[in-house]
């Protein structure tokens, strides 16, 4: 019992503080969605028989039975996470590769990850922090590159020029239907077919 009340008070603390990152940009349907099914049995259960308060529980069910059920329940209905535009390539022979995903998304998983070190580094959080996390950690191969692209851009921006100006920047300029939609970075990838992607 004691376990589900800080496992609940775990992931609406991280649910609020992503909620209010996402209004400030507009996105107020996702803001109040965002890792709802955390609180489904399938995913709750988990997360309270395996808290642990330091980690995420889905490590500690993975280690316990080979795989996460939470996770994959989990990364199969939030679609800010990259792995659930996994899917199998058009070009490779049916290999699985990260689709582009829709910018909305990217958005909500850049601020997914502010609120995550806000959480983690307490007063100590500062606007590199998200950088310094996504650049210590597994970046993940199966991000679309132009994906990646954009989450990198938006978390250089956010370390060097802080919230505000990433924020306008996003709201003017990411989620913009006519621009934003093909990601900016995208007409400069094409013309050059460099393999890089600088955006
Ligand atoms: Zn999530």
């Amino acid at each position: 019992m004691k376990k589900a009340l800080a496992h609940f008070n775990t992931i609406t603390k991280h649910k609020i503080l992503v909620m209010k990152e996402c209004f400030r940009v507009g996105l107020y349907r996702q803001g109040l969605l965002h890792d709802l099914s955390k609180y489904s049995p399938t995913e709750f259960r988990v997360g309270c028989k395996y808290y642990q308060g330091t980690r995420s529980p889905n490590n500690a069910e993975r280690e316990d039975k080979g795989y996460s059920s939470a996770w994959l329940h989990h990364k199969g209905r939030n679609k800010h996470h990259y792995e659930y535009w996994i899917d199998y390539s058009l070009d490779g022979e049916k290999m699985l590769a990260g689709m582009k995903m829709p910018v909305r998304y990217v958005v909500e998983m850049f601020l997914d990850r502010i609120a995550a070190s806000k959480v983690y580094k307490g007063g100590q959080y500062k606007d590199s922090d998200p950088l310094e996390y996504y650049l210590s950690g597994k970046a993940g191969d199966m991000m679309h590159p132009e994906t990646r692209a954009l989450l990198e851009k938006l978390l250089h921006m956010l370390a060097g020029q802080g919230e505000e100006k990433t924020y306008r920047y996003i709201k003017k300029y990411v989620l913009r239907r006519r621009t934003g939609r093909h990601y900016i970075c995208a007409p400069v990838i094409k013309r050059h077919k460099s393999g890089t992607y600088s955006g």
